[in-house]
């Protein structure tokens, strides 16, 4: 039997996944945006939401993250840079990352107009494949070894990377968000969560299927085998097809 660790979601650190669009497919996304592609965006008001309960909060974030999908690709994307601008005017310690895949002209192009006061991470992508990934489409929940586990337990990534906004709302993580997008449950909290919310309830959901819950801690790409080709356990095969038949249900409708 494994028990997972106790891991706590961070109110600090926040990451926010703005669109499920992405110009590249890789193996193994853990935001399924190559498995589920969908041009989902997060609204503006959401951004606008956050920025206002943030600016009332007691504490500023150290570090918020803007990813996805690749974040670029939002039709918004310098109006919700705009905004998120707003909180560094307020709190100039607030770190502002921007997460990119940095694959394209039209992703490039817009890379070059950032605003200052913005970083960038860019992870120079080029193919999709992507042998340091970890195998997020592997299911805990379908390993006979963790039938006990406690999922609730979460991983650190709710620490280390912090809670997550989606276009579905706010998770312990935003790979949660991406897990939820793909069951349809749109079950994230509607506005920020309070500092003694560690949405274990999400964790419960999210974490049974998501291959990140092996690890519990940090492991560097050198000490894990690399990955080079898509890997889904039963339940992903199972989810995935429910989400395609969603889909075309929802476009015939
Ligand atoms: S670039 Fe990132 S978001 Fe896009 S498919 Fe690859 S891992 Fe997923
Ligand atoms: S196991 Fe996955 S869904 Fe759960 S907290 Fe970790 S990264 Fe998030």
């Amino acid at each position: 039997m494994f028990m997972g660790g106790q891991y706590h979601t961070s109110h600090e650190l926040i990451e926010i996944d703005i669109t499920y669009q992405c110009n590249l497919k890789c193996n193994n996304c853990n935001r399924s945006s190559a498995q589920a592609p969908d041009n989902i965006h997060i609204d503006l008001n959401q951004i606008i939401n956050f920025v206002e309960q943030s600016l009332k909060r007691p504490t500023p974030w150290k570090r918020i993250r803007v990813l996805g999908g690749e974040p670029t690709l939002h039709p918004e994307f310098s109006a919700i840079m705009e905004q998120l601008l707003r909180l560094k005017a307020a709190h100039p310690e607030t770190i502002i990352e921007l997460v990119t895949n940095g694959y394209g002209r039209k992703v490039n192009a817009t890379l070059d107009r950032i605003p200052e006061g913005i970083s960038i991470e860019n992870s120079y992508k080029n193919s999709n494949v992507q042998p340091s990934f970890g195998p997020f489409n592997m299911a805990p929940q379908d390993s006979i070894w963790y039938t006990f586990a406690d999922y609730s337990n979460g991983c650190d990534i709710t620490s280390s990377c912090g809670m997550g906004l989606t276009p579905q709302g706010y998770y312990p993580c935003a790979v949660a968000g991406g897990i939820d997008r793909v069951l349809g449950l749109r079950r994230g909290r509607q506005s920020l969560p309070s500092t003694d919310d560690d949405m274990r309830d999400l964790m419960e959901i999210a974490c049974r299927l998501c291959g990140r819950f092996y690890d519990g801690h940090y492991v560097p790409d050198k000490l894990r085998p690399p990955l080079e080709v898509q890997k889904n356990s039963h339940s992903w095969d199972k989810h995935y097809q429910d989400w395609a038949k969603r889909r075309i249900e929802t476009q015939n409708k």
